[in-house]
């Protein structure tokens, strides 16, 4: 048994624990103790100097966006210029700068605190749309970068076949994406996922949305879903064109068109969200699915603010996700939440910090299929960080969460734990990954795109 004491932990409610110490043993939390109690073995015993939350959860990452940061985000146009671009780094990968880009990212995602990762996964084939020789090339490439970078993975399979709701055939830029049919998606998908399966490996699947797939295809996603017994998830009117295109197909609204196919239920994730009319709330809430906020991205692609409030007011659980990764910052997609809710409702205190730290934290995992965590719990993995608060002058840890909440950064995270494991000590990849080798790799690909 190794323990793991801290000054101060968050185990759930708005207030922090003081003198913790925390037993691991095979990965998972043994036991959990309050107070300044000291191990046996001296050498067992690891000191985390701040406090210490659950691992933060990004469950709605597209790993290879990554390399867009800092290129797309100046210019002007909408969500639909911007995928353009994305469009051109997704046609330079291959499994070999997929894997080391992905390993990288995923680093970067653990020196900010991120420990788990929803992997929304479409690049499946070669740029023409062939399979590679090894079927499952890019997935595996994308699971063997989580094991090496450290972090937890869902990796969501993602079925894409279609370029709008009408059922056009994808375009030039995204035949790569498309398995041609459902049943070859599913074939391919139900390989994969038990390929990838492993103590830090779940497979999970996903529906692009609305305009990649039809509502028939839809039922057979659903239907893989239950076999494997994985999440489903699936984006969901980012954009206001994709209510309007879904209307003018199918008569309905996303949403409508996906309670209608039978998606929507308990363990389905509604990634983003933006635009629903009231119906469409209730529906999601009455399904038991869940939904995805990603707001730094979605202020950055100007999708516009989803409604929070309303759908915590009415039961559904949401989970926050770094989708272009522009930002990797548990801290900002959190304060995103509530600061959004205050310019649109006009008012303060919207979300209590406790449910915005449940949001980053327990309700990511549910949503990826790991629903057997819960805060710093007997049984759960490892999975906690540490925040050093000697940066946050003036922060009083008895004052309750908030303060972290409201004003942390990644920047404060110091030390990150997957499965009992130290991945980040001092703020460093115990894994030689380093801001370095990611600035190394993104030179690479867009040298590449520069070239194609
Ligand atoms: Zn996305």
């Amino acid at each position: 048994v190794e323990r793991w004491l801290a000054p101060w932990a968050w185990s759930g409610g708005e207030q922090l624990v003081a003198d913790v110490a925390i037993d691991v043993a095979a990965g998972r939390i043994a036991a959990v103790h309050a107070g300044p109690e000291r191990g046996p073995d001296p050498n067992r015993v690891h000191r985390l100097d701040g406090i210490v939350t659950p691992g933060f959860v990004t469950a709605h990452s597209h790993a290879f966006h990554r390399a867009l940061r800092g290129h797309t985000h100046a210019g002007a146009g909408d969500f639909w210029t911007w995928r353009d671009q994305m469009y051109r780094i997704a046609g330079t990968l291959d499994p070999d700068t997929y894997h080391r880009l992905a390993a990288d990212v995923f680093a970067e995602m653990l020196r900010a605190g991120f420990t788990c990762v929803g992997e929304f996964h479409y690049v499946h084939h070669r740029p023409d749309g062939t399979p590679f020789a090894d079927l499952g090339a890019m997935e595996h490439a994308i699971a063997e970068a989580a094991e090496v970078a450290g972090i937890r993975l869902t990796l969501l399979d993602t079925c894409y076949l279609r370029a709008n709701p009408a059922g056009a055939p994808p375009g030039p830029d995204q035949r790569r994406f498309s398995d041609g049919t459902v049943e070859e998606w599913a074939r391919r998908a139900q390989r994969v996922a038990s390929a990838v399966a492993s103590e830090r490996v779940r497979p999970g699947v996903a529906a692009h949305s609305v305009r990649a797939v039809m509502p028939d295809d839809l039922r057979t996603i659903a239907a893989v879903a239950t076999d494997l017994d994985a999440p489903l998830h699936v984006h969901v009117s980012e954009q206001r064109a994709e209510n309007d295109q879904c209307l003018e197909a199918h008569g309905v609204t996303p949403v409508g068109l996906l309670e209608r196919a039978g998606v929507l239920r308990s363990g389905t994730t509604a990634v983003h969200a933006t635009h629903l009319s009231d119906e469409d709330q209730t529906t999601v809430a009455d399904s038991g699915a869940g939904a995805c906020f990603c707001p730094t991205t979605e202020r950055d692609l100007g999708d516009g603010i989803g409604p929070a409030f309303e759908l915590g007011e009415r039961g559904v659980a949401i989970s926050l996700g770094t989708d272009s990764n522009a930002v990797v910052d548990p801290f900002e997609e959190m304060r995103a939440i509530e600061m959004n809710d205050r310019l649109r409702l006009e008012r303060r205190g919207v979300h209590p910090p406790a449910q915005l730290l449940a949001m980053a934290t327990m309700n990511g995992l549910a949503a990826l299929g790991w629903g057997e965590h819960q805060p710093l719990a007997p049984g759960s993995p490892a999975d906690f960080v540490c925040i050093d608060a000697s940066d946050l002058a003036g922060f009083d840890p008895t004052d309750g969460v908030g303060g972290l909440v409201h004003a942390a950064t990644r920047y404060n995270v110091s030390d990150v734990v997957v499965g009992g494991r130290r991945i980040v000590a001092s703020r460093t990849n115990t894994t030689g990954h380093s801001p370095a080798s990611l600035h190394g790799v993104i030179r690479e690909i867009l040298d590449e795109k520069d070239e194609a």
